[in-house]
């Protein structure tokens, strides 16, 4: 795609990166096919290309963004099935995180929506609100039913709208607190390995079992687990609304942290079970490439992040247990598959231990979670679910089994079969207890 940007444009480094993406772009459109948004809405402007450029225009001629792109830039889940598809290369992430955070800067949102987004920018990285948060929404529940349902579906959500979302989210009880940061979990035998892992924000909140399963298994084989005490938010929430100044700060914190553990005791490698994390994690080394006090930190940390499953797959697990007839459907998480380029892995972890993997019609589809979507962008996030439960349901599985605790809150949302994280099953085939299967 051809550029003009100025050489004064050009001399901002995220102009001359934005200005590489672009031109990567050869607009042939092979994107749109897998894009949900266009498959849902059919408008180009709801494609990764007519994004693309409304971007193009708006960095080019250094306007403020306009409403249109605003609402076409929030309907994008950052899914990033345009990247998985798209022949060229093109970094569609870096280009639209990008768009995201000028919008924050400068466009004026109406009033109710600035301050639902502070709320949310507020709460969800920090677990304690958090899970005062969703205390209050269980007691607000009732009240939900009581709010009128749009007959028609609506791509332009109103803020009753997204109040029903949220409290429809809630869960209808909280499970106690997992272990605390600063938690050492000692290998048993001979310990082969040091790792930390990263505690997550509502992940500890909602399902503090999926780290407790990581914990069990990787001690069973020998891996030494640390929950590193000044360890917060990876930030991808933040980042993902884009707010960068509390993400970067967030980054940074975390660099810090993870850097005096692995100076101080030793560190393999940092885990990660929640994938939208971990994409965010993998991202650090670029998000601080300008950072002279904190680029080669943040790239070291980039390297050190993995998901769950690559970290499993190096090391040789215990001989499966599991009975061997227990169908699951497994979720490719967007930011897992697209996010990470980690597809078959988990898969083959589950075969290898016992269990009958069935993959998802139309897999490359987002279930609608995408980070704080669900709640800003209830009615596609709703469609987006109603789809991929209804493909589910055609693999009759047992049980279904993904990698990001958001996908699993908006799947279990729509279905009444068990969601579980691949961890978990993969706990209970080498010694761990069965998770809660009906
Ligand atoms: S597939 Fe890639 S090159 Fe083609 S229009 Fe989409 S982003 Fe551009
Ligand atoms: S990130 Fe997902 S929703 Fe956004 S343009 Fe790409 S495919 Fe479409």
């Amino acid at each position: 795609m051809k550029t003009e940007f100025s050489l004064a444009q050009l001399a901002d480094p995220d102009i001359a990166e934005a200005n590489k993406i672009l031109r990567a772009c050869v607009h042939c459109g092979f994107c749109t096919a897998t894009c949900p948004t266009y498959v849902l809405l059919g408008d180009e402007l709801d494609s990764p290309r007519g994004r693309i450029y409304l971007i193009k225009e708006m960095l080019e001629k250094d306007r403020p963004p306009t409403r249109e792109v605003v609402k076409h830039i929030d309907r994008c889940l950052s899914c990033l099935a345009c990247m998985t598809t798209c022949p060229s290369g093109v970094n569609y992430m870096h280009l639209v995180d990008q768009a995201r955070v000028r919008i924050e800067q400068q466009y004026a949102r109406p009033l109710t929506e600035r301050m639902l987004r502070a709320v949310l920018a507020l709460v969800l990285p920090r677990p304690d609100l958090f899970r005062l948060s969703m205390v209050l929404a269980r007691i607000a529940r009732p009240l939900a039913a009581l709010l009128p349902t749009p007959e028609t579906f609506s791509a332009t959500p109103t803020l009753l709208s997204r109040i029903k979302a949220m409290l429809a989210l809630a869960p209808g009880r909280l499970p106690p607190p997992g272990a605390a940061a600063g938690s050492v979990f000692p290998a048993l035998g001979k310990r082969r390995g040091r790792v930390a892992l990263l505690q997550g924000c509502a992940q500890q909140v909602l399902a503090p079992r999926i780290n407790q399963a990581a914990i069990n298994l990787l001690t069973r084989h020998g891996i030494e687990v640390v929950l590193v005490k000044d360890e917060q938010c990876c930030g991808a929430l933040t980042h993902h609304l884009g707010r960068d100044d509390d993400a970067l700060a967030r980054a940074r914190g975390n660099i810090a942290a993870w850097t005096a553990e692995a100076e101080r005791s030793g560190l393999d490698a940092i885990l990660v079970t929640t994938s939208g994390c971990g994409t965010v994690i993998k991202d650090y080394g670029y998000m601080l490439r300008e950072d002279r006090d904190f680029a080669l930190a943040a790239a070291r940390i980039s390297a050190l992040a993995k998901d769950i499953t690559e970290y499993l797959g190096s090391i040789e697990l215990h001989k499966s247990q599991q009975p061997g007839d227990v169908v699951v459907a497994y979720h490719s998480a967007c930011s897992l598959q697209h996010g990470q380029k980690i597809t078959g892995l988990p898969k083959d972890l589950l075969s290898k231990n016992g269990f009958v993997v069935k993959d998802v019609p139309e897999s490359h589809l987002c279930c609608g979670s995408a980070g704080t979507y669900n709640l800003l962008q209830p009615d596609i996030a709703n469609r987006l679910r109603d789809r991929k439960v209804a493909n589910i349901a055609m693999i009759k599985p047992d049980v279904i089994a993904a990698g990001n605790i958001g996908c699993m809150v908006q799947i279990a949302g729509g279905t009444s079969v068990p969601v579980v994280h691949t961890i978990e099953l993969l706990d209970w085939a080498t010694g761990g207890p069965r998770p809660g299967l009906s």
